[in-house]
């Protein structure tokens, strides 16, 4: 039962509605990477609240383990931009986030999170109490009637309520699916033959897109093939991540889609993932997002997906130049 559901969205900007004649056959190289430690500022995020918690909040957890990750990209990729959205505590709405990516040119955008659960409640005996109680008899009848309260002691047990932590644990990955694909678009999508391919628009190189209508069926068409072609890109390094994750001993919880409008929807031009790192209601999983060796394996882990992602996609440019 995830509570802390995240969004990552990938509403199309207008510069991306470019008819399909400019499609620039430009393959991608991997330049700049955005990452995004979640919440900040007076948006805490999820909150350690079981009993012995370490109380911590989830927009610190995702700081520190955002600023590993940078340390560390920038060690293993010297050649690759990483730009994180926030270094220091502040509140930056979902909006001001996408600009910084979409600003900086991202080729991919990593938002870091913690997650959580409804907590159970439990409750224990700690102690008794001797409380006076009374028992109430009348005396006499009609106008004479009176009242006697006599008191005696009892020995109550005394209870006390605490939050029980989750039992749940482990990293899981999200991505934004787009809507169900549509036989036209897979049709569009077939024409062009570039489903698998790893061509890019480039954005802005065209100055029609300005009359472009998004409600045009060949807009919608035209925006679907790019959350599409995102999608995959996103799902790729989703499973890299979570295959990333496997090896350090915790549990990889998989990648996860959602379809429906539940998000927040933002504009990220550029492939996107949401990693729940962990929950922050698991005694182990805070610990572990607490301690700088957490913070350090997950960074390396992320790092990882990310060279084999990069090793990947460039690969595919190679070829295509290659051809
Ligand atoms: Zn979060």
């Amino acid at each position: 039962m995830i509570k802390h559901i995240h969004l990552i969205a990938l509403l199309i900007p207008c510069s991306l509605l470019l008819p399909t004649s400019s499609f620039a056959q430009q393959p991608k190289k991997l330049k700049t990477i955005i990452i995004d430690a979640g919440h900040g500022g007076n948006d805490y995020g999820a909150v350690g609240q079981y009993e012995h918690s370490l109380r911590s909040n989830e927009k610190d957890v995702t700081l520190a383990i955002s600023q590993q990750l940078v340390i560390e990209l920038r060690k293993q990729l010297p050649e690759v931009n990483t730009i994180p959205t926030r270094t220091s505590d502040i509140y930056q709405s979902p909006k001001e986030k996408a600009n910084i990516a979409n600003e900086n040119k991202g080729d991919l955008f990593i938002c870091i999170h913690a997650d959580s659960g409804p907590l159970k409640t439990g409750r224990r005996k700690i102690g008794t109490r001797t409380v006076t109680r009374y028992k109430v008899t009348y005396k006499g009848k009609g106008r004479r009637k009176k009242k006697i309260s006599k008191p005696y002691t009892v020995v109550e047990p005394v209870y006390e309520c605490f939050k029980l932590p989750l039992t749940r644990s482990g990293t899981s990955v999200w991505i934004f699916a787009a809507h169900k694909t549509s036989d036209k678009l897979k049709a569009i999508m077939q024409e062009e033959g570039q489903t698998e391919s790893e061509y890019e628009i480039e954005a802005g190189s065209d100055s029609s897109y300005n009359s472009f209508d998004f409600n045009s069926p060949e807009g919608r068409a035209i925006a679907q093939i790019y959350a599409k072609r995102y999608q995959e890109k996103s799902d790729r390094l989703a499973t890299m991540v979570n295959e990333a994750i496997e090896p350090t001993n915790r549990a990889a919880l998989g990648v996860n889609q959602r379809q429906k409008g539940i998000w927040v929807l933002q504009a990220t031009n550029m492939p996107a993932i949401l990693i729940e790192t962990g929950f922050i209601n698991n005694p182990e999983d805070e610990e572990y997002l607490n301690s700088e060796n957490g913070q350090k394996e997950i960074a390396k882990a992320i790092t990882n997906a990310v060279i084999r992602y990069k090793s990947q996609l460039e690969q595919a440019r190679s070829n295509v130049q290659a051809n």
